[in-house]
């Protein structure tokens, strides 16, 4: 715990209203807004731009269990108020940034990265957040406050997080999903850390309502992203980059957006970095959709004047399957502040550009796939030029979401046309016809 530093809930509308961090509580009591973290900016502004940079290049080689936490690293701007003993943490952060030179190549660009937000413990960038949220309930159970479960809504990735860190530290997670819409990998994770696994049959949006009234009406602690402590943890992705490019410039982030807690975290992290003066640069940020899930998509054809929730269709980006996102509000202002754009994907146009990408050497899931493919449309419009600086936020592993990846090669996917195909070639057990089907194959390459 750091006492030079403090935080707290505050209405992310502007209605001034504020909760400590303490409080059961989600939303602004005035205008029904979502909440966000505030930090004490003035300060965390008297250790200076340089001294900050120091102590967390300092962390980056240490070997301190708190300090392989990309997120605890940078602890003082995360959550100061919580004691070391009750972080409850799975080695989440400092995740690879890969530079893909072969498929950057192939779009003409000289300087693209890929961070690999999912490479995490349970595979998706969800890790991030829900380190943050648990400590904070292990510091309130500490501190006496009663919390006998803590419940999230999931399309499935949340809900693995949120198992995996409750297992960890001891508490009781009930995930809601909905029946039948998450891949098989995201279920099991859940069931395997023992989580109350409640399958409804609605979609994700019904799911939501269900656990915000359950949140409300019985005490359970809701860990969905409108509870803005996943947001501190998220936000880490922003201190990240930028300590990863030595705090120089970064022109373009290209990250996928459906409940779009993430969006807004990215925006948060470079705010509060410019704020108290680690960099003096803004990224421009893309918030990529699935066409299918395009909600803030159409509000961005209209200059963000109206926003329509609707029901989400069936993709194969199913994380990002939502028609009414929670964090809309702030993530149009996130976009609003850093020159925004939001571009979409259709399902042939997601699909070809994770296997594209893949066959650089990356493993992409459909949610990465539907960033890239905003990636090469923002490319092939010219808005994203051959010398900037680009990083392409990825969200989850590929392995979580091996039927995507089998469908897209066996040619079962729907509305997709595969052009980078690779089917398995069957052979007997005779290694002249091996031989032979080897090199005709190869001749075809
Ligand atoms: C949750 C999730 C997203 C979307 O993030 P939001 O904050 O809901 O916009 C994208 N990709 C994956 C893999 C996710 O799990
Ligand atoms: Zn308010």
């Amino acid at each position: 715990m750091s006492k030079d530093f403090s935080a707290w809930f505050e209405c992310a509308r502007g209605c001034g209203v504020k909760y400590e961090l303490d409080e059961i509580v989600y939303e602004c009591e005035e205008c029904g807004g979502l909440l966000e973290v505030s930090h004490d900016l003035d300060a965390l502004s008297t250790r200076s731009p340089e001294e900050w940079k120091q102590l967390f290049d300092q962390r980056l080689g240490s070997l301190e269990k708190i300090n392989r936490s990309g997120i605890w690293a940078k602890r003082e701007w995360v959550l100061p108020g919580v004691e070391e003993e009750n972080i409850v943490t799975l080695g989440e952060g400092w995740t690879q940034l890969l530079e893909p030179a072969r498929y950057a190549a192939e779009l003409g660009l000289n300087d693209l990265h890929v961070k690999l937000c999912g490479n995490s413990h349970s595979g998706s960038f969800k890790d991030l957040g829900m380190t943050v949220l648990v400590s904070q309930v292990q510091q309130m159970i500490a501190d006496g406050v009663d919390v006998p479960a803590v419940a999230c809504a999931s399309t499935g990735d949340t809900s693995a997080a949120l198992a995996a860190y409750c297992a960890a530290a001891g508490l009781q997670a009930i995930v809601i999903l909905p029946k039948g819409k998450i891949s098989l990998a995201q279920l099991i994770q859940p069931i395997s850390n023992d989580a109350l696994t409640l399958a409804l049959d609605t979609d994700f949006d019904g799911c939501m309502r269900i656990v915000s009234r359950l949140c409300k009406e019985e005490n359970i602690y809701l860990a969905n992203s409108m509870n803005s402590l996943r947001i501190e943890g998220q936000k880490t992705i922003s201190y990240e980059l930028a300590q990863e490019f030595n705090w120089e410039p970064i022109d373009n982030i290209v990250i996928p957006g459906g409940n779009l807690g993430n969006v807004s975290a990215l925006g948060k992290g470079f705010r509060e970095l410019r704020r108290v003066g680690l960099i003096d640069w803004s990224p421009r940020i893309i918030c990529a959709q699935a066409a299918r899930a395009n909600p803030l998509y159409d509000s961005y054809q209209n200059d963000f004047k109206d926003f329509e929730p609707r029901k989400a269709k069936t993709t194969q980006a199913s994380a990002i399957q939502i028609g009414d996102p929670v964090s809309i509000n702030k993530a149009v202002d996130v976009l609003e502040e850093f020159d925004g754009i939001v571009e979409q994907a259709s399902e042939d146009e997601l699909a070809n550009a994770a296997a594209r990408a893949d066959r650089a050497g990356l493993f992409n899931c459909p949610h990465t796939g539907v960033a890239l493919a905003a990636l090469e449309k923002q490319v092939e419009a010219g808005v994203i030029e051959p010398d900037e600086r680009t990083v392409v936020i990825s969200t989850a592993n590929g392995l979580k979401f091996a039927d995507f990846k089998v469908g897209y090669h066996r040619r079962e996917l729907d509305d997709v046309e595969p052009r980078y195909l690779n089917e398995p070639v069957d052979c007997p057990d005779d290694y002249e016809v091996v031989r032979e089907r080897m090199f005709a194959e190869l001749e075809k390459r």
